[in-house]
């Protein structure tokens, strides 16, 4: 069992072994390492088992962690297994339409709705880890104890070759929905869980091949059936009270539960197969002191949504990038606890989500589900509505008011600060067409439209902007990329021209009179203003982070460049 961790005052300090300790390899450990591994931190995962999970998961993965694994520079080792914009349809018992999600707008650079394999995805992001010396993974290393004090944590490892003592500067509990991590913070996991199990099945040589992703409302017995790369057919079905675990994983009810959809001639390959059980639950705090919970870690959610991934790798990034800031003495340690005041209440927003449509799916009721049926039919009888629910606009999106980020000099209503911000396609002088995050980098950037940062910025505003690494960006119409305009010889290598190919960003800055931005590596607007309050707005970012003063060099200067791609894994 993990100690209750004190902060006290640390024995004679040592310098920590590494920078962060990452407790589990799922999803969320791995692509929290992956980020802290590019901006050449030390990290070490702990992961209890001896390989990857290999269990039926995440199936659905959104335009927000496409471009996460992009800020990692593996988005092109994911992409062959994912669906992209793939269909998810609501139906009745008879198989008619109740409510269909096709979002066609991919505004983010991606599109909204993928299906995917998650024990793929997760290699990917394991093989990730292979790109950076500093990082590593030990398997079969179980986590059981940590006590923390002002200078770091130490934690207790038991491994096959003994039990290990591992000292980090901090650790970040990714250890799953029954987290030791959480338990031994103290934290409370509050919420519920749904009466029902379902049962989950991955088939390979997909019987049935169609490629979108179905949910029938069959008050008989609800099921899913998505197709996935590679030949796969997702199964899920609802179980009854009386169908305990054991009986699901006979091969005579696997046959009774497939039979109406694919007849007992059909071959039927499983790959995996488990009973699951939906909860919804956040834990009470996300950070104690130097360790912090992400993922089902920190919240757990059902799969209606298909949230539960896409919500800890956003955890994954947001806490990624402060941590690295912290470590190389760019922020101070409170810029931490904004990871749970910007992250809290969005999760809160997709947990509610995906337990609603659950209930509203798992009716078994023959009246109530004639009742939702009605409901949802005369919803999609009013075009608006059922625009508001093909196009997905119903999906929480991040919006973030209290946190690291300054709406000083802002001016725009409302504020683009705290959302995040479109990914279009851009030129630059040497790339014809790229995406935007590719181009600037997956650190800082300002962004001005039409100005040159460098002239519109004071000397100290510069500085600070410098001393943390941030990319400056002119953006303006590509045909006005070949201008040499600035220095005498033309030449700024200094600041990065992104020409607006398809007139995007002039639409975006057509509506926002703030035509400056500092952009989190999130992609999160981290502040705005017009050109004349932009050195302003710098001070008042720095402020919010508890930059260091700009004449103060930074205790660790950036070991890389933020700008230079990562390796192809
Ligand atoms: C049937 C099903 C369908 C789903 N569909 C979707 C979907 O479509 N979209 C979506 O977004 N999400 C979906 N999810 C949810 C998604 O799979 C999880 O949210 C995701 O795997 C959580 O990742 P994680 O890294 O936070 O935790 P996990 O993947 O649970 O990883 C935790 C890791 O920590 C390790 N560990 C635990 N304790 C210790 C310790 N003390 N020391 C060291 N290691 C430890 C574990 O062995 C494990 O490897 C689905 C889940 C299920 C079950």
């Amino acid at each position: 069992m993990l100690q209750d961790p004190v902060l006290h005052d640390p024995a004679p300090s040592t310098p920590n072994d590494v920078d962060v300790a990452v407790v589990g390899a799922g999803p969320s450990g791995l692509m929290i390492a992956n980020l802290l591994g590019a901006q050449g931190l030390r990290v070490t995962v702990f992961e209890a088992g001896p390989q990857l999970l290999d269990y039926p998961r995440g199936v659905g993965m959104d335009d927000e962690t496409l471009r996460t694994f992009q800020n990692a520079g593996l988005v092109d080792a994911v992409l062959p297994h994912t669906v992209p914009h793939q269909l998810l349809v609501f139906v009745d018992a008879r198989q008619r339409d109740l409510a269909r999600l096709a979002p066609p707008q991919a505004e983010f650079g991606w599109p909204r709705r993928n299906g995917f394999v998650q024990p793929l995805a997760d290699r990917v992001l394991l093989d990730g880890l292979s790109r950076f010396p500093a990082v590593e993974v030990r398997w079969s290393s179980r986590v059981t104890g940590f006590t923390q004090d002002v200078t770091g944590v130490s934690l207790s490892v038991e491994a096959p070759g003994g039990e290990n003592r591992v000292r980090a500067s901090y650790v970040v509990g990714a250890d799953g929905g029954s987290s030791a991590t959480r338990k031994a913070l103290g934290l409370s996991f509050e919420g519920t869980t749904a009466t029902s199990n379902w049962f989950v099945i991955d088939i390979r040589n997909d019987p049935l091949g169609r490629p979108g992703a179905y949910v029938c409302a069959d008050p008989r017995r609800p099921y899913v059936s998505i197709g996935l790369p590679h030949g796969i057919r997702r199964f899920e079905f609802m179980l009854k009270p009386q169908e305990a675990e054991e009986l699901a994983m006979t091969d005579e009810f696997v046959t009774r539960l497939i039979e109406p959809l694919v007849p007992a001639t059909a071959r039927v390959d499983i790959i995996r197969k488990r009973v699951y059980t939906h909860h919804s639950r956040i834990a009470s705090r996300f950070r104690s002191g130097r360790v912090l919970v992400i993922g089902d870690a920190a919240h757990v959610m059902p799969v209606w949504q298909g949230q539960g991934y896409n919500s800890g790798i956003r955890d994954s990034l947001n806490l990624s990038w402060k941590l690295a800031m912290v470590i190389r003495g760019l922020a101070s340690d409170h810029i931490l606890d904004s990871y749970e005041s910007e992250r809290r209440e969005h999760v809160r927003a997709m947990v509610d989500l995906s337990t609603w449509v659950g209930r509203a799916v798992s009716v078994t009721n023959p009246v109530v589900a004639g009742l939702r049926n009605a409901f949802f039919r005369s919803l999609s009888a009013i075009p608006k509505a059922k625009a508001y629910i093909v196009t997905m606009r119903f999906k929480p999106m991040p919006l973030i008011t209290k946190g690291a980020l300054t709406t000083v000099g802002s001016v725009s209503v409302p504020s683009p600060v705290g959302r995040l911000f479109i990914q279009p396609t851009v030129s630059t002088r040497t790339a014809a067409s790229v995406r935007l995050d590719d181009a600037i980098g997956p650190w800082f950037a300002l962004i001005a439209w039409n100005n040159n940062p460098r002239e519109i910025l004071d000397d100290d505003a510069r500085r600070r902007l410098a001393r943390t690494g941030v990319r400056l960006v002119t953006a303006r119409p590509a045909v006005q990329l070949p201008w040499e305009d600035s220095g005498e010889d033309g030449a700024d290598d200094e600041v990065l021209i992104v020409g607006d190919l398809d007139g995007s960003l002039k639409r975006w800055f057509d509506g926002h009179p703030d035509s400056v931005l500092l952009l989190r590596p999130d992609r999160i607007v981290g502040g705005a203003s017009p050109a004349y309050a932009a050195s302003s707005m710098v001070r008042a970012f720095d402020a919010a982070v508890g930059a260091p003063d700009p004449g103060q060099p930074a205790p660790h200067a950036p070991e890389h460049s933020t700008t230079t791609p990562l390796p192809a894994i």
